[in-house]
């Protein structure tokens, strides 16, 4: 049995062209279209991709992307200033704080920031307000990643209502909300994270298992049911040609990646598992750029509901 491949990249597609209309809508109806601001500081390379892809979406699409940098050395405070700034600027509907901050800002300085944000604007979901009103299973702006994991689900209709949904990682922007919107569509969730004892047999009882785990192919086909639904939120880059021997046959196209550019991005699945799993995410092709249709989405709702409490 191979898996069936839960193609991230074509339903990201779709969602971003359903969304066009709303967009559209909104920019003749006030005279500008939604903006997102993206502050970003320091220079991490990972962090210029991110930034730039989610930058180039939403302007695709007739929304105003903007990027605030802040250099390496800037301090909190300043960060602070800058999110005061564009919570005050009304052609601003929608804030991304890009993480990591550079960590001369401290340690508390990325929850500071982001408790700063004003909710209705914070597009990454990541501010308490909104993550009460989710757990509360009210209207929130909900965080890219799980939103687009769950999406994907319910566009491919896998059954959720009193199934069993193993979570692996319980991180804030990943983990936690990815198994609220799970027990919100009624599934039984279970929550792994690195301090839980039998994973392997436990993710074994899983119909949907969500791996958020940040380890290159640390789920194998042990820990998947036969016919499970399997979503592999990791975003690993090898660099090693041991590891991606290890991981892929010579020959294959991921090796022959790897040879002409000396890395390869690498899920947390192993691929040996698609021969026991029912349906699976790819990597790349997956979660990630579900993630970047949901940014636009967030954008656009959060335009959409700050035009309507002016009403
Ligand atoms: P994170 O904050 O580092 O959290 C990782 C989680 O995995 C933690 O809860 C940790 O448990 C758990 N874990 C680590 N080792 C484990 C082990 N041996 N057994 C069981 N659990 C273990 O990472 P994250 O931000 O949630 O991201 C997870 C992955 O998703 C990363 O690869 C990241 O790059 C990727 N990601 C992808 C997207 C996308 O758009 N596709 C977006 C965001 C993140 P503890 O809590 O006990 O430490």
């Amino acid at each position: 049995m191979t898996a069936r491949r839960l193609d991230g990249t074509a339903w990201a597609a779709t969602i971003r062209a359903e969304l066009q209309p709303r967009v559209d809508a909104f920019a003749h109806g006030h005279g500008r279209p939604p903006g997102l601001a993206v502050v970003l500081a320091g220079d991490d390379p990972a962090s210029e991709i991110y930034v730039r892809n989610k930058i180039a979406t939403v302007a695709q699409h007739g929304c105003r992307g903007e990027l605030f940098r802040l250099p390496s050395t800037a301090s909190v405070d300043e960060a602070l200033a800058l999110v005061q700034r564009l919570n005050g600027d009304d052609s601003v509907d929608a804030i991304l704080v890009q993480s990591p901050l550079p960590s001369a800002m401290g340690d508390d300085a990325e929850q500071r920031v982001f408790d700063a944000i004003e909710p209705l604007k914070d597009v990454d979901g990541f501010h308490p307000v909104n993550v009460g009103r989710l757990v509360q299973k009210r209207q929130a702006l909900v965080a890219c990643t799980p939103l687009g994991c769950a999406e994907l689900l319910d566009r491919e209709r896998i059954p959720l209502r009193g199934r069993h949904a193993v979570v692996i990682g319980r991180s804030d922007i990943v983990g936690k909300p990815m198994a609220l919107l799970l027990l919100h569509r009624d599934a039984t969730v279970t929550i792994c994270h690195s301090r839980t004892t039998n994973l392997a047999a436990t993710c074994r009882t899983a119909d949907v298992l969500v791996a958020a785990v940040g380890r290159a192919g640390f789920v194998t086909p042990e820990f998947v049911k036969p016919g499970a639904t399997v979503i592999d939120v990791g975003i690993n880059r090898l660099t090693e040609a041991a590891d991606v021997a290890a991981f892929f046959q010579e020959g294959s196209r991921r090796r022959q990646q790897f040879e002409a550019r000396g890395s390869v991005l690498m899920g947390d699945v192993h691929p040996d598992v698609e021969a026991v799993a029912g349906a699976i995410t790819p990597v790349p092709g997956g979660v990630g750029p579900l993630t970047i249709a949901m940014v636009l989405g967030n954008t656009v709702t959060a335009a959409e509901r700050r035009a309507a409490l002016r009403r």
